[in-house]
């Protein structure tokens, strides 16, 4: 059985301050939580802080991106070594830095090896734009972005499926919609790896999941948390997300 994470992506959120005042709030909520994975990916600089915070707990931290170098002259960037001195996961591929920051699949493969050469669990962003879901190359696309965004990787990811049109607007996806395109996403996974390794695979949904829907998704075999944008912001919001999936697994 796969563990489900449920995965707060804070974007570009929070100072250190604001951000220890959300783990303080959201710490007693989701710490006693046993079958489920929570990971919270605050902006850079609340890293330290709040790896500080988690400390004796079971809940992960991330960074929401990194550079495939290990140092030098990339002036912005972080660096693997620095994410891995304080977390344990890494978003990669976000539909934001790909339309905003010229994120490719060549450059996501590139993080990916890098961010598993550190010891660092990538989620792997990937979806489709309105047009293309509304055109059917819903899967195309996530295909083309498995295939090439994770050659010559290993299996120890986290992939997020996460649809554009879904993501900060409201609009989700429906619990069946998205569970077909993971599905899709999981037969990749197997032509990539194998059959038995693509089904120990985590495949998350993301856009607009919230406590009021969270189950919806949770429900559907092939789901396996989520992650979160707006609704992590708010300790109350994403605990209930976090109950969900524990909800659907003590089922
Ligand atoms: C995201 O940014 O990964 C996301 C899913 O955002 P939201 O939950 O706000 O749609």
């Amino acid at each position: 059985m796969r563990t489900p994470i449920v995965a707060g992506n804070w974007k570009m959120n929070k100072t250190v301050e604001e951000a220890r005042e959300l783990v303080s709030e959201m710490l007693p909520l989701v710490k006693d939580i046993q079958d489920v994975k929570t990971v919270l990916c605050p902006p850079a600089p609340a890293l330290l802080p709040i790896a500080a915070m988690l400390e004796g707990t079971d809940v992960g931290l991330g960074a929401q991106n990194m550079h495939w170098e290990s140092s030098g002259a990339y002036t912005g960037e972080l660096a693997p070594a620095m994410v891995s001195e304080f977390g344990q996961y890494v978003i990669l591929g976000h539909s934001e830095r790909r339309a905003y920051f010229g994120e490719t699949d060549e450059t996501v493969n590139k993080k990916i090896l890098a961010a598993q050469a550190n010891g660092l669990i990538p989620i792997v962003c990937v979806g489709e734009t309105l047009e293309e879901n509304e055109a059917d190359q819903t899967s195309a696309v996530v295909s083309k972005q498995i295939k090439a965004g994770l050659a010559n990787v290993s299996a120890d990811l986290v992939i997020a499926y996460e649809p554009i049109w879904a993501i900060g607007t409201g609009l989700a996806a429906t619990g069946e919609m998205a569970n077909d395109t993971i599905k899709i996403i999981r037969a990749v996974l197997a032509e990539l790896f194998d059959e038995a390794t693509a089904q120990k695979i985590r495949i998350l949904y993301g856009g607009s999941v919230k406590g009021s829907n969270a189950a919806e998704f949770f429900g559907q075999p092939d789901i396996d948390g989520a992650l979160v944008g707006g609704a992590a912001l708010k300790a109350e919001g994403f605990a209930a997300i976090v109950v969900a999936a524990q909800d659907e697994v003590s089922k």
